[in-house]
């Protein structure tokens, strides 16, 4: 019995985390991608930048891949598409205001040129092998988010990005409720919900929250008002453009990711910005404080973005100081809350006022809370349904729900990352899982710090390094001399000369008995042994013990 082609759902990122979104679908030859999201490294990834998905499975079926599609210009959603790009060559397909986001992004690393990017509008069908992808709208934190409709051999797919059901939203951009009730008319088989948020009772509120909680800072405060946010959050920089034209104030642009994409979104006309409110560094220094706002990049603690020289008071063009009102517009992504704070604090320092998300409401979330989520599964009732984007108890209480309204039982799949649900025309199952581990970026390095690395500099974090180099005989293996001692991070040893002298011995001892000549990988683990022990039961402390061994 030939077996029969099944369409097969393959999450790679962002379904049991919140970040590196990534989906493909994969249907006999064709497979397709949905957003190549980045994460950003979670406190005990040391020295890691940026976390990517596992691209190994396209590795080996890279002659299936047919094309990228991306929901929204987010870094959770397209941070990894450069790393992405210098191995496959695919058409990338966006609507306006993401590829505008994404050109910018691949000019940074040089991939400008050489990368097949296409603007869709959405209500356009793109066919990618088997599948026919439309772009559909949704209300997001950004402007051109959408969602997708995705016809397959066995029926409609749905991808709803990151969505929510604002009424009254920035730039006049709705979910296309109409089109998905056409879909659930025609007839759902899957569909893929945001489920960042499905713990959240109620609705979210509307966008226009945010740009009344600006314009009454503006109004009320003295002195300048510094604003940070996401450099893509271009509908966030929109609001504080609106509400610096409504107090009378100059904007100020800073932080080079935040320039460039205000300088982009306003050549596409997805910026609005009368004549002269926006302002060069010269005019800025002779507008008075309280005529004067500053965009700029940072919410999150970036240790080299434009707030955080500010608030370490090493800005090229803007020193804090008293009256200044700073405001985080952005809630810290789990993981950054230490820099985020640490800046929090040393801009009180400095004389400024802060308003950040514990204690103002000028960050509202751009994810969809239960009655709205309700609200899409009304619409679409599909037979089949998986939670994407968040985390495992936000993907388990998404599917819950998901029963609860109509979904049959049995047929809300929780997935994470490297699951593969497969289905045909009669069922759905869970298939053999695929590669979905970490990717850590560290500097010019991808993939090439792994667990063991993060294990080691974890190690060395908490108890330093100590390192034995010991001169033997080539011949004997026998000691030439008294081991040499060097430590890093663990105790001074020149305060310490009595465990010096007593660790030499210890070296000595451990080689005692290797009259002949002795393997050096058997003498760096005697040596290794002896010397963490000796060192645990003197000091309670656990260094990494590392051996040189010369051999003369
Ligand atoms: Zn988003
Ligand atoms: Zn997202």
């Amino acid at each position: 019995m030939a077996t029969k082609t099944t369409l097969r759902v393959i999450p790679l990122g962002g379904l049991g985390e919140i970040g590196r979104n990534m989906m493909l679908l994969e249907y006999g030859d064709d497979i397709i991608v949905v957003d190549v999201g980045l994460m950003f490294p979670e406190e005990e990834m040391l020295g890691v930048d940026l976390v990517i998905p596992d691209f190994s499975y396209l590795r080996q079926n890279s002659e299936k891949l047919r094309a990228v599609f991306l929901t929204h210009g987010h870094e959770d959603h397209v941070g990894a598409l450069p790393y992405f790009l210098r191995e496959f060559d695919v058409p990338v397909y966006s609507t306006r205001l993401t590829d505008g986001l994404i050109r910018v992004k691949l000019q940074e690393h040089r991939l400008g040129q050489k990368a097949k990017t296409h603007v869709v509008n959405p209500g356009e069908v793109i066919q990618a092998g088997v599948f026919e992808v439309e772009f559909f709208t949704v209300a997001h934190s950004i402007p051109d988010a959408c969602g997708l409709i995705i016809r397959t051999p066995l029926g409609l797919v749905v991808h709803t990005g990151d969505f929510k059901l604002d009424h009254t939203p920035v730039m006049d951009q709705h979910t296309d409720l109409i089109r998905l009730a056409q879909v659930g008319a025609e007839g759902c088989l899957l569909l893929l919900a945001d489920s960042t948020y499905a713990e959240v009772d109620g609705y979210t509120p509307s966008e226009q929250l945010v740009g009344e909680a600006l314009r009454n800072i503006m109004v009320n405060a003295q002195g300048r008002v510094i604003v940070a946010t996401f450099a893509s959050l271009i509908s966030r920089v929109q609001q504080v453009i609106d509400a610096a034209v409504f107090t009378n104030r100059k904007v100020f642009v800073t932080g080079r990711s935040m320039i460039d994409n205000v300088a982009m979104a306003r050549q596409l006309g997805y910026l609005q910005a009368p004549e002269g409110v926006i302002i060069g560094v010269e005019e800025m220094r002779s507008t008075p404080p309280s005529r004067l706002v500053v965009v700029t990049t940072g919410s999150q603690g970036e240790p080299t973005s434009a707030l955080t020289r500010m608030a370490n008071g090493d800005h090229r063009h803007i020193q804090i100081m008293k009256g200044d009102t700073v405001v985080l517009s952005a809630s810290p992504i789990p993981g950054n809350e230490q820099a985020v704070y640490r800046n929090v604090d040393n801009l009180f320092r400095l004389g400024a006022d802060v308003l950040y998300n514990r204690v103002s409401n000028i960050h509202v979330r751009g994810h969809a809370s239960r009655e709205e989520l309700k609200v899409i599964q009304g619409l679409l009732q599909p037979e089949y349904f998986v939670p994407i984007h968040g985390e495992y108890r936000h993907l388990v209480v998404h599917a819950r729900l998901a029963e609860s309204v109509g979904v049959p039982p049995g047929n809300a799949f929780v997935l994470t990352d490297g699951d593969v649900l497969e289905i045909d025309e009669e069922a759905a199952w869970l298939g053999e899982r695929v590669p979905a581990s970490y990717v850590y970026v560290d500097g010019l390095g991808i993939g090439d710090v792994d667990q063991h690395i993060l294990r080691d500099r974890a190690h060395l974090s908490t108890d330093g390094v100590v390192v034995v180099i010991v001169t033997v005989d080539k011949q004997t293996g026998a000691l030439e001399r008294p081991a040499e001692i060097l430590a890093r991070g663990f105790v001074d040893l020149d305060e310490r000369e009595d465990l010096v002298e007593r660790t030499k011995d210890v070296v000595a001892n451990a080689l005692r008995g290797a009259e002949h000549y002795a393997e050096f990988g058997d003498i760096n683990t005697r040596i290794r042994d002896a010397v963490s022990k000796f060192l645990y039961d003197e000091t309670r402390r656990r260094p990494m013990v590392l051996t040189v061994t010369v051999e003369v």
